[in-house]
């Protein structure tokens, strides 16, 4: 069956594993256009400029909002975090579909504008696991887990209003079950699977 491409919104609270499983569906599908967002947050330890995020100042970042160069930005756990119009544009109009891995209130904004986007909810098996994961993870210090927790509890309240949920339990199931969402939709618009290729 012939592919339709797509937009892609990935959501869900920080430590859900949406970067996690988005390189694995990647891997079989490099085809699929993962954007890269700026952000004025510092980069970690391994992060490279220009491919994890564009790493901007907040100067820079101000300046491309006043531009309009954002297709949406938001106040992300005190850092600011935008989609840059031209990654999605470009993509889009080569004919590929594109990914967008943003936090929640991005995800609505970007809705509001291509009614038609995929909003895909990564969602944790439960909070315990989250705030393990987080923890494990060990990027953040102690305040930050505590805000990246809290909006989990309200990101976590809006899931029923995404068109797909993937709840990351076990990594591989859960990317097989995430590259099955994206294509479903890109095949028969999020229907029930039909098999064939
Ligand atoms: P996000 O991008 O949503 O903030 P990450 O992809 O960074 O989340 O995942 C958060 C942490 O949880 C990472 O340390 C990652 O290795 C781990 N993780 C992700 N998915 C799983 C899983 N299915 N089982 C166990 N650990 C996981
Ligand atoms: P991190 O600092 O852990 O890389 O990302 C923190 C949060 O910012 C994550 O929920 C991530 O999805 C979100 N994020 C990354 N890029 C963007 C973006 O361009 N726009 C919005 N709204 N959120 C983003």
């Amino acid at each position: 069956m012939p592919r339709t491409p797509r937009l892609f919104v990935i959501s869900g609270p920080s430590g859900a594993g949406k970067g996690t499983l988005l390189s694995q569906v990647l891997r079989q599908r490099p085809d699929l256009g993962l954007t890269v967002s700026a952000t004025t947050r510092n980069p970690r330890p391994g992060e490279v400029d220009g491919v994890s995020y564009h790493f901007l100042g907040e100067d820079e970042f101000s300046r491309l909002v006043a531009e309009g160069a954002f297709l949406e930005w938001a106040n992300v756990h005190g850092h600011r975090y935008g989609t840059l119009r031209s990654e999605v544009d470009d993509r889009l109009a080569r004919g590929s579909s594109v990914v967008l891995e943003i936090d929640p209130q991005g995800a609505f904004n970007v809705r509001r504008i291509y009614p038609d986007a995929v909003l895909v909810f990564i969602e944790p098996p439960s909070m315990e696991l989250l705030e393990q994961r987080l923890r494990a993870r060990g990027t953040e210090d102690e305040a930050s887990i505590g805000l990246r927790l809290s909006n989990a509890r309200l990101e976590m309240a809006r899931a029923h209003e995404y068109d797909a949920r993937v709840v990351n339990d076990e990594l591989e199931a859960a990317a097989a079950r995430l590259a099955d969402t994206i294509d479903s939709f890109e095949k028969n618009g999020g229907n029930s699977q039909d098999g064939s290729d």
